[in-house]
């Protein structure tokens, strides 16, 4: 018995299969270019690749393609896809209503659509894959693992702005944090790594991909974070702007006779890395141009990790004090240069960084505490692994142990 994991993007059906008897993933994959004539899916099945193509005008035909490819050869993770015990969805936005994973009901269905006015990129194509999967695997229950329910945590005070009060009564206008589910796992692991209990640490954990966000998460509980409303605020990313001054929208949409939605593509699409460089929001690139002397793309990294170490310094602030930064994602696991120069000023909190430890941590699948000898904060890098909380989150709620007293998660 296994657990298919389906993250649904607009354009993309990300999968995993998880076997907890094994505690394995049998298969991860990709369908690409949903919604068009020349589809595909690539699985990687332990070091074989697996490789389908196929039209899939929906989300139906897309999940309809994964459950082909893992019914195919001899080491097939489900011939059968009664093998398939549950499924558990990543949706991006729980608002208020979910502080945690839950059971997928109608009237759950109907507060995802309820909630796509506040995450109308995300929740339609999450419902579009709960509906295939509901279509194709009837009777299977399914589960919705909310990136926002990990955040729910946070204090009024964290979670509010200094706007009308109104506003958030009426439009739900507040911080409602994003990665939830990256930041839970690799807080979980910090607590493992550094062989103390979570209850009695605090973290800053910095999740750093194409988006970025960073957590406080004290004694295993988000306190703050740094995306807001949308994944829009916050730290500076490959094309979102981060915070900014609110009024500078207002001011370029009069001048350059901006629409709502040409401000929108602005904000998220053309800023950030990309908008500073004019070029790039691949930190790859970036560093690589930046080592040649470009100096926009050294401006650029300048830029990326003065609002990473500002982040870390005010998270220490709120939380009195800082035991440990953890760096997770695709920036944060493999740039060496981004992890230096972020912690670079951090010296008087306490935070040394061992300039070889912090080079030979790249690319691996390793946990590594690459801080110092002395350094009284440690510095960790965590690979984090999605899957695997929505995988362990799904199969708790069917078998009705999630949330109970001493549900422990087995990477805990
Ligand atoms: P997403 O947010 O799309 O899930 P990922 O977590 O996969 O993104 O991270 C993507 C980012 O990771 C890209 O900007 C890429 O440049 C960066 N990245 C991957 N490998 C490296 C590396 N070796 N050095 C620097 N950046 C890297």
């Amino acid at each position: 018995m296994s657990v298919l994991t389906l993250n649904c993007g607009s354009s993309s059906v990300k999968y995993s299969v998880y076997e907890p008897a094994r505690r394995a993933f049998l298969a991860r994959g990709v369908v690409e270019r949903v919604g068009s004539a020349d589809a595909f899916l690539k699985e990687k099945r332990g070091e074989r690749e697996l490789r389908l193509e196929e039209a899939a005008p929906d989300h139906v035909a897309a999940v309809r393609l994964v459950l082909r490819a893992l019914g195919e050869g001899e080491d097939a993770p489900a011939r059968d896809p009664r093998a398939i015990r549950a499924v558990g969805h990543r949706a991006v936005h729980g608002g208020e209503r979910f502080a945690q994973s839950a059971l997928i009901t109608d009237e759950l269905v109907r507060t995802l659509e309820e909630l796509s006015v506040l995450a109308p990129l995300h929740n339609p194509p999450n419902l579009a894959g709960i509906r295939a999967a509901q279509a194709l695997l009837p009777g299977v229950p399914q589960v919705a693992v909310f990136d926002t329910a990990f955040h729910q945590s946070m204090p009024r005070a964290a979670y509010l702005y200094a706007l009308p009060l109104a506003w958030y009564e009426r439009h739900g206008i507040r911080r409602y944090g994003f990665h939830g589910t990256s930041h839970l796992y690799v807080s979980r692991r910090a607590a493992v790594v550094l062989g103390r209990p979570l209850a009695e640490l605090r973290l800053v954990t910095l999740h750093i991909g194409n988006g970025a966000s960073a957590a406080a998460v004290l004694g295993g509980r988000s306190v703050d974070t740094s995306m807001g409303f949308t994944p829009l605020e916050g730290l500076v990313m490959g094309t979102r702007s981060g915070s900014i001054d609110p009024a500078i929208p207002l001011y370029v949409m009069e001048r350059e006779q901006l629409s709502v939605a040409q401000m929108d593509k602005q904000l998220n699409k053309q800023s950030g890395l990309l908008g500073l460089t004019g070029r790039f929001n691949d930190r790859r690139d970036i560093e690589a141009a930046a080592a040649q002397g470009d100096e926009g793309c050294r401006l650029a990294i300048e830029l990326e990790c003065r609002a990473l170490s500002k982040t870390i310094g005010a998270y220490a602030a709120v939380m009195g004090g800082l035991d440990a930064v953890v760096f997770t994602a695709g920036v944060g696991e493999n740039s060496a240069l981004i992890r230096a120069r972020a912690l670079q000023g951090l010296g008087f909190l306490g935070v040394r960084l061992d300039e070889e430890k912090n080079q030979a941590a790249r690319g691996g699948k390793a946990e590594l505490d690459i801080a110092a000898p002395g350094s009284r904060v440690r510095v960790l890098v965590i690979p984090t692994n999605e899957e695997l909380v929505i995988a362990e989150d799904t199969l708790g709620i069917v078998e009705g142990r999630f949330g109970q007293p001493g549900f422990r998660y087995s990477f805990e």
